[in-house]
């Protein structure tokens, strides 16, 4: 399928050089085949610039951070929270006492949840959160309802994968106290139209908690102009490392929120009659050692991410995820899920008759790397009745040869499995 043309964002982007800062991108697998990586949604790949950060961190100053008087702990200490200033600057928060260093997105709900959660959050309280969640923007809730007597209704989603805003007002009560949604689905692609959200939820007196994991790496991120009260992201979903990602929280509901681990770090003062007390945001949440090294090599993933217009950025991906669904729509059987207007990144697709698990296999041995499965959003899969799909996700490295390579392994596939 000959798709191939130049266009000005890959051009003033320069793809090509982009790609050769990724060693990983050279890789071959399956004997020889060049690897065809579309599976940036579950995890993007790290530039030679953010590995040679970790490689130095380890090389140079590996040491405990804040506590230390040595010159190696002050380094570490000052690089540490040298991330704290560029997460704030990426997120455009008013102050860095708002980041608070999580292992994810997963921990950073998860750290809402039972800090915020239940100390503010009284029994027959309702939580929203919308069909398109992924686990993790549910579970946490769900944990928490079930220990503190609250009930969670869900912002229905219509057959293209867009949430239906009319019933999400609908929804509110005097006792809904949060709402919890995702910025762009996982599984669809869908951007959601946080501004409206948020404008919604404030106007019913209500927090908003925004899982930005798959948004960061497509689109600029101001959560001041959204006005959100929490906003949740991941490292390794913008070219950093695993293990690390952060919570912003508006500042007077972290400092009214109470500590959710404890340990060294967090405290002010230990005193064994009781009357411990805690660190200020966001040390507070920040119990015992954190990883150091990924939180550096984090910041410097940022960093090496906001060289590029993120405009140009989603011009491109765009343009990508255009070429994939038109050759996916042209294939016998092939059904795209999730057609929300100016979605972003992923690619979701079903073909009658063939379970997406054999062909996630099968193109693997063409060296395209997809997803298949239910991508950590069942509920919503099984509200378009299925249990599984295909996905496809871009990132800033991706070519439209590879969308090529992609469309002509399925093919192949495709008539191997028919
Ligand atoms: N939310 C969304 C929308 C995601 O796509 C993911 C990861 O796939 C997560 C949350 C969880 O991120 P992490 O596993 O990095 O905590």
């Amino acid at each position: 399928m000959k798709i191939h043309d130049n266009t000005e964002a890959e051009l003033l982007l320069n793809v090509d050089v982009i790609r050769a800062e990724f060693p990983i991108l050279a890789r071959r697998v399956h004997g020889d085949r060049p690897l065809v990586y579309l599976d940036n949604a579950a995890t993007s790949q790290t530039p030679q610039a953010v590995i040679d950060v970790l490689d130095d961190y380890f090389h140079r100053y590996n040491a405990n951070i804040h506590r230390g008087l040595h010159c190696l702990a002050d380094e570490a200490t000052a690089a540490f929270e040298g991330s704290r200033e560029t997460v704030r600057g990426f997120l455009n928060a008013a102050d860095k006492r708002e980041i608070v260093f999580t292992r994810g997105t997963t921990e950073a709900i998860n750290l809402v949840a039972q800090s915020y959660g239940r100390a503010f959050l009284q029994p027959g309280d309702e939580i929203l959160v919308s069909m398109m969640e992924h686990h993790s923007n549910i579970v946490p809730w769900q944990l928490l309802a079930a220990e503190r007597g609250l009930s969670i209704k869900t912002i229905p989603v219509d057959t293209r994968g867009v949430l239906d805003l009319a019933a999400y007002a609908a929804l509110f009560t005097p006792r809904t106290k949060l709402v919890a949604v995702t910025h762009v689905s996982n599984a669809l692609g869908t951007v959601n139209p946080v501004d409206e959200l948020v404008r919604v939820a404030h106007a019913h007196g209500a927090r908003i908690l925004v899982d930005g994991a798959q948004a960061a790496p497509h689109q600029a991120i101001d959560v001041q102009a959204l006005g959100v009260d929490f906003y949740a992201f991941s490292s390794h979903k913008v070219y950093g490392p695993t293990g690390v990602g952060a919570l912003y929280g508006r500042l007077e509901l972290l400092e009214a929120m109470p500590p959710w681990q404890g340990g060294g770090e967090m405290i002010k003062l230990v005193r064994l009659d009781g009357e411990t007390t805690f660190a200020e945001p966001p040390h507070k949440f920040e119990a015992g050692t954190p990883a150091i090294a990924e939180v550096i090599a984090f910041g410097a993933a940022l960093r090496w991410f906001t060289r590029f217009p993120v405009d140009l950025v989603d011009e491109w991906e765009r343009r990508l995820l255009l070429a994939a669904t038109e050759g996916v729509k042209r294939i016998e059987g092939a059904r795209v899920i999730g057609e929300a207007p100016g979605k972003a990144g992923v690619l979701s697709f079903v073909i009658d008759g063939v379970h997406a698990q054999d062909i996630g296999l099968l193109i693997d041995q063409f060296g395209v790397a997809i997803r298949t499965g239910h991508h950590c959003a069942q509920p919503l899969l099984h509200s378009f009745g299925l249990d599984a799909t295909c996905r496809a996700s871009f990132a800033i490295y991706n070519t439209l040869g590879e969308v090529e390579t992609f469309l002509d392994a399925l093919e192949r596939v495709v008539k191997m499995v028919r």
